[in-house]
C-alpha cells in the first residue's frame, strides 16, 4: 500500500482453519500490536496462543526480500524473464506433462486463482497440486463422494447448539484452539457431551465425558459397527432416507459385514466393549450431534472410506444440515478452503468443477483459454515421484516446504536437484527445499503484506489485509503469476492491477452458466468494486447474486449435487491390514503441537511460543519404552525403510501401545536430526492421494 493505516487494520489469522479476525496496529517500526477482532464471527474477539504471538513474528530476519538466479541477486525482470523461458522451451520439448506447480494452504485465493488459471487454462497442465493435499484432501473425496461436490454442510454456530460433539482424529484444543474455546464455553452452559475417538490421550481426550483410545486406522469399521447399530436400534429416519438418498442398503449391508455388533466392533478397533456400547447409545439417542474429523481422520490409506462412514451415519439419522447436527470437516491450513474453490488440486478444474467434458469447455470459454487441461494432473506425491524418474523437468513451488513436508522428504530433496527449471517463491531465505538446488527464488509478500481473501472450515471468506509496507523487492505471487503469463504471451488474460480484481473474475467464473448444479457460488460477490472489496466483510458461500444470507447450510431438505440430487451412502471397503514389517514393529504417527506452525517460518521467530516445547521429541507407552530399552528425556534413533531422525524421548501412559507419535515441526534447518518427513511412507488414500501420515511402520533404539 502506498500509505499505511494508523488505524487497526482488520485481517485474519495466518495458521489455521478457523480463520480468526485479527486487529494489527503496526508500529511504526516494522511490528505491529495484534488483538482479536471482536466483530468477526469466527472468533468475536479471541485468539489462542499462535494468533495472539502474531506481532513477535514479524521480523525481517530470515526473510527472502531480493530475487536470486543461481544464489546471486537480480532484477524481478531478469528472474521472471528466466521463469517464462524456462516453462516455454520446457513445453516446447517436452509438453504439458512435463511442468508442475506445488502451492500451498498458506497462499491466498487470489494467487491460487492465477496459478490454476495459467497451467491449467494456458498452459495445459493440470499438474497444478498444494500441501492442502496432505491435510484434507480425503475430506474432498468423502464430500465428492457422499454430496457430489465438495461441500461442508453446516457452519460453527453448530458446534455451539450441538448437544453431542464426537471428535475424530483431532486434537481440536491444540490444533483449532478458538473454535474448541468456543465449544468448550457452550458445552459449559449447555451441557452438551464431548466424545473423543483418538489413539493418543491428546489435550482434547483429556476434557473428554469418553476417551475411546481407538486402534489407528480401524475409524471406518468404528462407524461402519455404529452404522449397523443405528439401524438395528430403530434410530434411521426412514423418511430421509427414502427421500434424499440412495445406496443405503449396500452401505448397511456392508457395513454389517465389517462390524456386525457392538463386541466385534470393540475388539477390531482394540477398544472396551462397554466404551463402544456408550458410544453407540448416546450418538443413538442424542438428535443433535456433529461429528468433526480432521487430520487423524484425512491422513490415512484409507482416509476417504473414513469420511464416508461417518457422513453415513448422518445420513442415515438426517442429522445433517440442520442446526446443531452434521459432519464436519476442520481443515487445518489458513486457505485449504480457498484453494479447493478455485481448483487448486490436480483432480479439480475450477470453481468446484471436474474435468468433464461439459466443465472443461465451460472454463475454457470463461477464460478463453487457448490450451486447457484436458484431464486430472499428478497428486503430490505422484508429482514428486515424476519429478523422480526425470517426468517432470520443470516446476515452480510457491509458499511451501516439499523437501521437508512430503513423505519419504529425503527422496523428495533428491529428486528436486535433478530438475531443469526449479523456481521457487518464498518468505525465507533459506529451507530445506531452496538448499535442495532451487535456482530461481522470488521473494514473496508475506503476512501482514499482502492482500486477499482466505476461506475457513465453515466456508466462511474474510479478508487478510496489509498493514506494513513490503519489505525489499517482495512481491504479491498472484503478480508474479501474471508477470509470468505476460511474458509468455497471455498478457490480456493476466491484466489484473489489483487482487480485488482478481477476485471479481473468480467470483463470476463460480457463477458462469451455473443453474444451481454446482455449490460453489459467490455471484454476488463479482461485481464488488475496489472500494467495496476493501471493506468487504468476511462472507459465507453461498452467495448467488440476489441471494446473499447471513447464515447458511446445506442439506437438510436434501438438493444433492449428484445428478439424481440424491446424497450417495458408502459401502466402504473392508479395512486392510498393513503386511507386519519385523525390522520396524510400531507404528509412527506425526502431528502437530499446540504452538507451532507447519515449518516454523513464523512461530519459531517468537521466544513465547518456541519455550512450550523447544525441541523434538518422539513419544511412546511406557510398555514400549522399556521394551526399547528408551528411557524418558533421554534421546532414541526412530528409524523407517525412508530415513532416521534422533528425538528426545517423552514416555507418555496415553499413548497407545505399539504407536509412536513424533511432531512435523523441525527441518534440516532447524534441527539436523528432528526431520520426522524423511521417515514417512508414502503410502496414500486410493480415492484423495492424501498420504497416510499416521501409521509409518518405524523402530525406536537407543542412540
Ligand atoms: Fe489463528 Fe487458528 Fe489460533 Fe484462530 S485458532 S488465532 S485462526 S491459529
Amino acid at each position: 500500500p502506498a500509505e499505511l493505516p494508523t488505524a487497526p487494520t482488520a485481517t485474519t489469522c495466518p495458521y489455521c482453519g478457523v480463520g480468526c479476525g485479527v486487529l494489527a496496529q503496526p508500529d511504526r517500526l516494522g511490528g505491529a500490536t495484534i488483538a482479536g477482532d471482536p466483530e468477526h464471527p469466527s472468533n468475536f474477539g479471541r485468539l489462542c496462543s499462535k494468533g495472539s504471538a502474531l506481532g513477535e513474528t514479524l521480523s525481517l530476519e530470515d526473510r527472502l526480500l531480493h530475487p536470486e538466479i543461481d544464489g546471486a541477486r537480480t532484477t524481478w525482470e531478469a528472474a521472471l524473464d528466466q521463469v517464462a523461458d524456462g516453462f516455454r522451451r520446457t513445453l516446447e520439448t517436452h509438453g504439458p506433462g512435463a511442468i508442475a506447480i506445488y502451492l500451498s494452504g498458506q497462499l491466498l485465493t487470489e494467487d491460487y486463482y492465477a496459478a490454476n488459471k495459467l497451467f491449467k487454462g494456458f498452459l495445459g497442465s493440470a499438474n497444478v497440486d498444494t500441501n492442502s493435499r496432505l491435510c484434507m484432501s480425503s475430506s474432498v473425496a468423502g464430500h465428492k463422494r457422499a454430496f457430489g461436490t465438495d461441500t461442508v454442510p453446516g457452519v460453527y454456530r453448530d458446534l455451539e447448539t450441538a448437544d453431542l460433539l464426537v471428535f475424530v482424529g483431532s486434537n481440536a484444543a491444540w490444533c483449532h484452539p478458538v473454535l474448541y474455546q468456543r465449544m468448550l464455553a457452550a458445552r459449559a452452559s449447555r451441557g452438551a457431551k464431548l466424545v473423543v475417538i483418538d489413539p493418543r490421550g491428546t489435550a482434547t481426550a483429556e476434557e473428554a465425558d469418553l476417551h475411546l483410545p481407538i486402534r489407528g486406522g480401524t475409524d471406518s469399521a468404528l462407524f461402519s459397527g455404529l452404522l449397523a447399530t443405528l439401524a438395528d436400534n430403530g434410530h434411521v429416519d426412514g423418511g430421509y432416507v427414502a427421500a434424499h438418498t440412495q445406496g443405503f442398503d449396500a452401505a448397511i449391508a456392508q457395513a454389517r459385514a465389517i462390524a456386525p455388533d457392538i463386541a466385534t466392533t470393540a475388539e477390531i478397533c482394540g477398544l472396551d466393549v462397554a466404551d463402544v456400547d456408550a458410544f453407540f447409545d448416546l450418538f443413538g439417542r442424542t438428535k443433535r450431534v456433529v461429528t468433526l474429523y480432521s487430520q487423524g481422520v484425512n491422513q490415512a490409506a484409507q482416509g476417504t472410506d473414513k469420511v464416508g462412514a461417518i457422513i453415513n451415519c448422518h445420513l442415515a439419522t438426517g442429522r445433517i444440515g440442520r442446526e446443531g447436527m452434521g459432519p464436519f470437516s476442520l481443515t487445518g491450513q489458513p486457505n485449504a478452503m480457498g484453494g479447493r474453490e478455485v481448483g487448486g488440486l490436480a483432480n479439480q478444474l475450477a470453481a468446484h468443477m471436474d474435468f468433464d467434458v461439459e466443465s472443461i469447455e465451460k472454463v475454457r470459454r470463461f477464460w478463453n483459454a487457448p490450451r486447457m487441461a484436458r484431464a486430472p494432473g499428478l497428486k503430490a506425491v505422484e508429482m514428486f515421484d515424476a519429478i523422480g524418474r526425470g517426468e517432470i523437468k520443470a516446476l515452480w513451488v510457491m509458499g511451501t516446504n516439499p523437501a521437508a513436508s512430503l513423505p519419504r522428504a529425503d527422496a523428495v530433496r533428491e529428486a528436486l536437484r535433478a530438475l531443469d527449471l526449479f523456481v521457487v517463491s518464498e518468505n525465507v531465505a533459506s529451507n530445506d527445499t531452496l538448499g535442495a538446488g532451487a535456482r530461481i527464488r522470488l521473494p514473496a509478500a508475506a503476512w501482514g503484506e499482502k492482500d486477499g481473501t482466505v476461506t475457513n472450515s465453515e466456508r466462511r471468506i474474510s479478508r487478510q489485509r496489509p498493514f506494513l509496507a513490503p519489505p525489499g523487492q517482495t512481491r504479491p505471487d498472484w503478480w508474479a503469476i501474471a508477470q509470468v503469463a505476460k511474458r509468455l504471451g497471455f498478457g490480456e488474460a493476466f491484466d489484473w492491477r489489483t487482487p480485488g480484481e482478481v477476485f471479481r473474475e473468480h467470483a463470476a467464473l463460480s457463477a458462469f452458466e451455473n443453474n444451481g448444479t454446482r455449490d460453489f457460488d459467490i455471484g454476488a460477490l463479482s461485481e464488488l468494486d475496489t472500494r467495496d472489496y476493501d471493506r468487504m466483510k468476511p462472507i459465507q458461500w453461498p452467495a448467488r447474486q440476489g441471494s446473499v444470507r447471513t447464515e447458511t447450510r446445506f442439506f437438510a431438505k436434501g438438493g444433492y449435487f449428484t445428478p439424481n440430487r440424491r446424497a450417495r451412502f458408502v459401502a466402504v471397503a473392508p479395512l486392510a491390514r498393513p503386511a507386519r514389517e519385523p525390522a520396524f514393529p510400531l507404528s509412527l504417527n506425526t502431528g502437530r503441537i499446540r504452538d507451532h506452525w507447519h515449518t516454523m517460518t513464523r512461530t519459531g521467530k517468537s521466544q513465547r511460543l518456541s519455550s512450550h516445547i523447544a525441541e523434538p521429541f518422539v513419544e511412546i507407552h511406557p510398555d514400549d519404552a522399556a521394551k526399547a530399552n528408551v528411557v524418558d528425556g533421554a534421546f532414541a534413533r526412530v528409524t523407517s525403510a525412508h530415513g532416521a531422525a534422533v528425538l528426545r524421548v517423552r514416555v507418555e501412559p496415553g499413548q497407545r501401545r505399539g504407536a509412536l507419535f513424533a511432531p512435523i515441526h523441525w527441518t534440516a534447518e532447524t534441527s539436523s536430526n528432528g526431520r520426522v518427513g524423511a521417515l514417512v511412507h508414502s503410502v496414500t488414500d486410493p480415492f484423495s492421494g492424501q498420504p497416510d501420515a499416521k501409521a509409518t511402520p518405524a523402530a525406536i533404539a537407543p542412540v
